[in-house]
C-alpha cells in the first residue's frame, strides 16, 4: 500500500518567490541575505563555540528584581503601560535617559530625547529623515553591519574612512570629505562608534574627539554618534561623548541593550531640537510609539535597582572574557596574525596572515566547531577579506580558549594549503571581494 504523502507545509507550489521580484521597490536591492547566514544556523549548535554573535551576556541579570519591577509596572501603571504612548517616549524614562547620559558628560534635556526600538531603529529613523538615494554617509572602516544594512536600504553610498588604534583618523576624514565633495556628492552625516567599536574594538582617543568635532564643524558635517558600549569600559571612567562638547552638530544614539536587556528593545536618540521633531514624526509613522510596556519596565528597573552596580558586574564579567580571549590568541595563533586589545565592549578584530581569506575559511572553521564573522561583513565595498571579528561577550572563558584553539588549528591548515598550492589554493583570496553580508541578529 502506498503511503499517504505528508501534508505540505509552506506556500502553495504556484507561489514562486521570484514572481515578486519585479514588484519590489528599488531600495530592496540593498536588502540581501548574507551568504554566511546558513552557516550561522550550524554555528548555533551547542558543539560549536560561537565567537561570532554579539549577543550581550545577560546571565548575571537579577531576574527576581526584573520580575518584581515588571509585576509592579502591571499592578501600579497597567492602564498606561498597556496602552499606546507618546511618539516621543515615556516622559519619566526620557528623564532617566538624561541621567544615564550624564555619566558621559552629556547635559541633555528630556525634550530632546526620542525613545526608539533599540538604537537600531534610531539609526533607521535618522537615515530616513536625512538621506535620499545616492547621498553619501561616511563610516569608519570597518563599521557596524546593522548600520551598513540601514544605509544600503535607503540607497545611500557608504564611503569608509580609515581607523587605527586610536579610532577614526582625522586626516583620513578630511581627505574623504574633500574627495566626496570634489566629486559633487552630498555628505549627509558621519556615522561613528567612538567607544569599543563594533567590530574593530578600538576607542577614539580624547585628542581625536576634539579634532573630529572641529573638522565636522568646519566642514558642516553632521555627526551620528552611536554609543551602545560606552559604559562597558574595563579600565577607566567612561570617555566624554562627542555630544558632550557639541550640541548642535551631533545626533547621539544610546541603548539599554548592552547595559540591561536587548529583549526590551529600548534605545534612544538625543537630537538638536528641530531634528528631534522630525524624528518623532518619523517614529510615529514607523511604529506610532516605541513599546509602552518595555519603556515602563526599563524605567522601573532603573529606579528600583542599583543599575550602575549591575553594569560594574557586567564589566568585570566581560573583562574576564576579554582577558581569556587575548591570552588564547597569544598562546595559539601564529605571529603572522595581529589583533587589538579592546578596553571595553565585546569585540576583537583579527588580521590574518597575508592571502588568507576569512570568508573562504569559515566553512572549515564551522566544521572544526568554531565560528566568527568574516571581515567583509563590515565593509560596504567588499574589503576586509583578510580580517575577522571575534566576540568574547557570550561564551565562558574556557569555551573562548577552546574556540581560539580550534581557530588556530583551522588557520594552520589553511596556511599549509596556501604554502602547498599558492594563490590557486581553494579559498585563497585575490584582493577585495564583493558581497555585502547583510545584517542579521547573528551579526549583531
Ligand atoms: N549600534 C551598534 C554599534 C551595535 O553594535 C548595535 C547592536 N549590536 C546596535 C547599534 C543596535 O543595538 P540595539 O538596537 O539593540 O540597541
Amino acid at each position: 500500500m502506498e503511503a499517504t504523502p505528508a501534508p505540505r507545509s509552506g506556500p502553495p507550489a504556484s507561489t514562486r518567490l521570484d514572481s515578486y521580484v519585479d514588484r519590489y521597490a528599488a531600495r530592496t536591492a540593498g536588502m540581501t541575505a548574507s551568504e554566511i547566514r546558513a552557516l550561522f544556523a550550524v554555528a548555533s549548535r551547542p558543539e560549536v563555540v560561537s565567537l561570532a554573535g554579539g549577543m550581550p551576556n545577560i546571565s548575571g541579570l537579577p531576574l527576581d528584581v526584573v520580575g518584581r519591577a515588571v509585576a509592579g509596572v502591571v499592578a501600579d501603571h497597567g492602564a498606561e503601560a498597556l496602552q499606546y504612548g507618546s511618539g516621543q517616549g515615556h516622559p519619566r524614562l526620557r528623564e532617566q535617559i538624561c541621567e544615564v547620559m550624564r555619566l558621559e558628560g552629556i547635559d541633555g534635556h528630556p525634550d530632546d530625547v526620542v525613545v526608539t526600538v533599540g538604537s537600531q531603529q534610531a539609526v533607521d529613523l535618522v537615515t530616513r529623515v536625512f538621506c535620499d538615494p545616492g547621498d553619501v554617509v561616511l563610516c569608519e572602516a570597518p563599521s557596524y553591519v546593522g548600520a551598513l544594512g540601514v544605509f544600503k536600504s535607503f540607497q545611500c553610498d557608504v564611503v569608509h574612512v580609515e581607523m587605527d588604534a586610536d579610532g577614526l583618523v582625522p586626516a583620513a576624514l578630511r581627505a574623504a570629505i574633500a574627495s566626496v565633495r570634489a566629486a559633487g556628492r552630498r555628505i549627509k552625516f558621519l556615522y561613528t562608534i567612538p567607544n569599543f567599536h563594533n567590530p574593530a574594538g578600538v576607542t577614539l582617543s580624547a585628542a581625536r574627539r576634539a579634532e573630529v568635532l572641529e573638522i565636522c564643524r568646519a566642514e558642516d558635517v553632521l555627526v551620528l554618534e552611536d554609543n551602545p558600549y560606552g559604559l562597558l569600559g574595563f579600565d577607566a571612567e567612561p570617555m566624554r561623548a562627542l555630544r558632550a562638547d557639541e550640541t548642535e552638530g551631533v545626533v547621539y544614539l544610546g541603548s539599554f541593550s548592552k547595559t540591561f536587556s536587548p529583549g526590551m528593545r529600548v534605545g534612544w536618540a538625543l537630537a538638536p531640537h528641530a531634528v528631534r521633531e522630525k524624528l518623532v514624526l518619523a517614529q510615529e509613522s514607523a511604529t506610532l510609539c516605541a513599546p509602552s510596556f518595555s519603556q515602563f519596565a526599563v524605567s522601573a528597573y532603573l529606579s528600583e535597582h542599583d543599575w550602575q552596580g549591575q553594569i560594574k558586574q557586567m564589566r568585570e564579567m566581560y573583562r574576564e572574557r576579554r582577558d581569556a580571549m587575548i591570552a588564547a590568541l597569544h598562546d595559539f595563533l601564529p605571529p603572522s596574525c595581529s589583533w587589538n586589545v579592546p578596553h571595553g565592549g565585546f569585540f576583537v578584530w583579527l588580521t590574518l596572515p597575508p592571502g588568507i581569506d576569512a570568508k573562504a575559511m569559515l566553512p572549515r572553521a564551522v566544521t572544526a566547531r568554531v565560528a566568527y564573522v568574516p571581515g567583509t561583513a563590515f565593509y560596504a565595498d567588499g574589503f576586509g577579506s583578510s580580517c575577522l571579528r571575534l566576540s568574547f561577550c557570550y561564551p565562558t572563558p574556557e569555551r573562548i580558549r577552546e574556540g581560539v584553539r580550534r581557530l588556530a588549528g583551522v588557520l594552520e591548515a589553511e596556511m599549509e594549503l596556501r604554502a602547498t598550492f599558492g594563490a590557486t589554493a581553494p579559498g585563497v583570496a585575490a584582493g577585495p571581494r564583493s558581497g555585502y553580508d547583510g545584517p542579521s541578529t547573528d551579526l549583531s
